[in-house]
């Protein structure tokens, strides 16, 4: 079983006398500095000249200075900008700003454990991972409460490296809900696995294929989109408060029995092994290569990948018929 640290576990004291420096004021990095401010510890935030979130994080009440700056006067830095700027910013204004001790603190192990990061010997290097968006990490610790999280050590250079990140953990308020011990290993391969074949790539393509079956076989696309993305919602929202069975409990006896048996030949064992595969290429880094490599190459696949999702003729019905659900927040993306 895993171990799970909370509260009683995790003593803040330990950052009282320390200053975090928090790099990157967006999803990330504002709930952390607010939380940890909340908490009452000493933060600072670190930016660059004509960064948009510069303004937002000065009328929230923090000091914002530029990256190298915020480091030289920190002892923990908390890595929170984009994981593909990350290894730039901290060639160029965080290594050589590290002193004896300090701990530099990661949200993701991508950097870390794929080698693009190499930290000096002389610090801890951890991680703190909530398991949630920024806004709800910011949402819950002001309502007294806290989302889980995974804690993760790399280096020890003090002796105390994880107590120090459960410190932070608490600050965010993440110990109230539990904080998994885990690696960074393990948090990053199991991370890109998820969202690769289950949670973005894996979904997006179920809903593409039932929609364009449907649409192939002369069934209207309005109709379609209904039954492969809309009511997809109501499945994922019973599953995420109660679990598979929960749904299974709440859908028709036909919906049961039809799921129960078509299901298993859709995921089917080339898909499982499939799944390996893809497995394969995070655990031996060609997944990372390839992405390192793709950005080196300004994203030539990922921008026409990106295009063709984009034209993709589900979103057109979308558009229109969401226009008919005005409780829909209507997410415009350009
Ligand atoms: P965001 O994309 O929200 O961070 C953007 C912030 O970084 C902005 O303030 C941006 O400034 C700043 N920034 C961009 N480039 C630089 C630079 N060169 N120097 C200084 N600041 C820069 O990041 P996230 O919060 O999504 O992710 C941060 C980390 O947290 C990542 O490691 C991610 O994997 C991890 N994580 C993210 C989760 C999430 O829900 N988003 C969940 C769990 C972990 P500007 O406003 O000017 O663009
Ligand atoms: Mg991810
Ligand atoms: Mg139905």
């Amino acid at each position: 079983m895993a171990k799970i640290y909370y509260d009683k576990d995790a003593d803040l004291k330990l950052l009282k006398d320390k200053k975090v420096a928090i790099i990157g004021y967006g999803s990330q990095g504002h709930a952390h500095a607010l939380n940890l401010k909340d908490s009452g510890i000493d933060v600072v935030i670190g930016l660059y000249k004509g960064s948009r979130s510069w303004d937002r994080a000065e009328r929230d009440g923090f000091t914002v200075k530029e990256v190298d700056e915020a480091v030289s006067e920190s002892n923990v830095i908390s890595m929170l900008i984009p994981d593909i700027v990350q290894p730039a910013v901290f060639y160029r204004e965080i290594k050589n700003n590290l002193k004896e001790g300090d701990m530099l603190l990661f949200a993701h192990g991508f950097n870390i454990h794929y080698n693009q990061i190499i930290p000096p010997s002389y610090v801890d290097v951890t991680m703190v991972a909530p398991k949630s968006p920024g806004h709800l990490v910011r949402r819950m610790y002001e309502e007294g409460k806290g989302v889980p999280a995974l804690v993760a050590v790399h280096s020890d250079y003090t002796g105390k490296a994880l107590d120090y990140a459960l410190a932070y953990a608490k600050g965010i308020g993440c110990t109230r809900a539990g904080v998994i011990e885990t690696t960074f290993k393990e948090e990053t391969e199991t991370d890109l696995f998820g969202e690769q074949v289950d949670l973005c790539g894996g979904v997006a393509e179920l809903i593409k294929a039932t929609f364009e079956t449907l649409v192939e076989a002369g069934y209207q696309p309005e109709v379609a989109y209904f039954e492969a993305l809309h009511e997809l919602k109501l499945i994922v929202d019973l599953i995420y408060e109660g679990g598979i069975y929960a749904m299974w409990y709440s859908v028709s006896d036909t919906a049961k029995y039809g799921g129960m048996t078509r299901g298993k030949r859709i995921i089917n064992e080339s898909v499982r092994q499939e799944m390996r595969k893809i497995l394969k290429e995070i655990q031996t880094g060609e997944f990372a290569r390839e992405w390192i490599l793709e950005n080196q190459a300004a994203r030539p696949v990922f921008n026409k990948l990106l295009e063709m999702e984009k034209n993709h003729p589900i979103e057109k019905v979308g558009k229109e018929l969401r226009k008919m659900m005005p409780w829909l927040r209507g997410i415009e993306v350009e």
